[in-house]
């Protein structure tokens, strides 16, 4: 056996191997799995988007018009006038001076976090930060502090004991896998007081699309705009496309064209990407209907998954974990729900802490009233086909122990 055969095979012992599952088709309120169809209620794809008619169209047309690749990164010969088109497009939509377009969300906080910090100043991070922004703390070598989830008390204590070290914020405004929203104000109120100065990065990826006016995101929301230093939005989410952002001041944004190394180091977003990002942000500009129905649809949810008895933990958005517990277990519910059409993928460890495996579910504006009620329906007889007790917090088996 090779070492990587004996690395998959202690995977698969801990209830931790991963497969791709294959849909087939677009990404719509139902799809078809492994061809069967069920409901799609583990996508981000939230505005309904991706499949949406004039978002096709206009990848396609930009493909037509502009060609399927951008040849080069954009400080060599990839920048077209499309990208500076969806940028303006972008800054206009988060109020801020200026935008720059990343290949995704996860470059873009790759990018962002190694070009504020270095190894002279402190990160400053909560503990249920998407990995891409641990993956940029460690890119930047800066001391880092995490502090306790949503824990502001805990942040200013940190930050109290570095000073005169300059310090960058970073955040998650919707937390990917909790659906819980960052206490953006008090983070603004920490960084203003800091003796060496502080920055705030806030990473929008759940929330654009979702919260705020417009859909405009948790920054717009809190009353916070031009008070964050770098908002971080992706285009692979609510958009519906592919590609990601950094919206920000004139200066800050040349500062990153000059030293984020994946805009310097990686080709520029490919046309069709831009083009259908650019057609979906405009129907979020002119059907604020689904930004609300989205909202409405979580609501539904979350009512609907309580009278299962279901906790949905600290969740107000469009993202529902059911914490299960243990990585086989969660695994188990995901598999009953399939069998009864509805998909749900399981979620486990590294992606949220040991002993906290989960559906995450994810809802969208396209998803009926109906389906949603069905959905929780048949997450309940989930459950129970498992051995999992909704509301029970832990494994019946593991209820009963105690
Ligand atoms: C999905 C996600 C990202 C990564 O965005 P991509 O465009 O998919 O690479 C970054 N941050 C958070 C919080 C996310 O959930």
């Amino acid at each position: 056996m090779t070492d990587i055969e004996r690395r998959l095979e202690e995977l698969e012992a801990r209830g931790l191997y991963r497969r791709l599952r294959v849909i087939g088709g677009p990404q719509g309120p139902r799809v078809e799995l492994d061809g069967q169809s069920v409901l799609l209620l583990c996508s981000n794809n939230y505005l309904g988007l991706a499949d949406h008619p004039r978002v096709r169209e206009a990848a396609a047309e930009a493909a037509l018009r502009w060609g399927v690749g951008a040849g080069a990164s954009r400080l060599v010969s990839g920048t077209m006038t499309i990208h500076g088109a969806l940028e303006r497009a972008l800054a206009e939509f988060e109020r801020t001076e200026a935008c720059l377009l990343f290949g995704s969300g996860y470059l873009a906080n790759v990018g962002v976090l190694s070009a504020l910090a270095g190894p002279d100043s402190t990160v400053f991070s909560d503990a249920l930060n998407h990995a891409s922004i641990i993956d940029g703390t460690r890119l930047a070598r800066a001391e880092k502090f995490v502090y306790q989830h949503c824990d502001p008390d805990h942040l200013a204590w940190g930050m109290g004991r570095v000073p005169s070290r300059p310090a960058v914020i970073v955040t998650d405004s919707v937390f990917s896998m909790d659906g819980d929203v960052a206490p953006l104000a008090q983070i603004v109120e920490l960084a203003r007081r800091h003796p060496a100065g502080a920055r705030v990065v806030v990473d929008e990826a759940h929330a654009t699309g979702a919260l705020g006016p417009g859909g405009r995101g948790a920054v717009a929301e809190a009353g916070l705009e031009g008070e964050v230093d770098v908002v971080v939005g992706t285009l692979g989410k609510a958009l519906g496309s592919y590609g990601a952002y950094a919206c920000c001041e004139a200066t800050m944004a040349r500062y990153l064209v000059n030293s984020a190394r994946p805009v310097i180091f990686s080709t520029a977003p490919p046309p069709p990407a831009v083009g259908g990002a650019l057609a979906a942000l405009e129907l979020v500009l002119e059907q604020p209907g689904r930004v609300a129905r989205l909202r409405a649809n979580a609501d539904l949810l979350r009512d609907e998954l309580s009278r299962e008895g279901f906790q949905t933990a600290g969740s107000s958005t469009q993202i529902i974990p059911l914490v299960v517990g243990e990585p086989d277990l969660a695994m188990r519910v995901c598999e009953a729900a399939l069998g009864l059409g509805v998909f749900a993928q399981a979620i486990r460890p590294p992606t949220v802490p040991s002993g906290t495996s989960r559906l995450r579910l994810a809802v969208m504006a396209s998803h009926s009233a109906d389906e949603l009620r069905d959905a929780a329906r048949a997450l309940g007889r989930a459950a129970l086909q498992a051995g999992f007790r909704p509301g029970a917090g832990m494994p019946v088996a593991a209820a009963q122990a105690a």
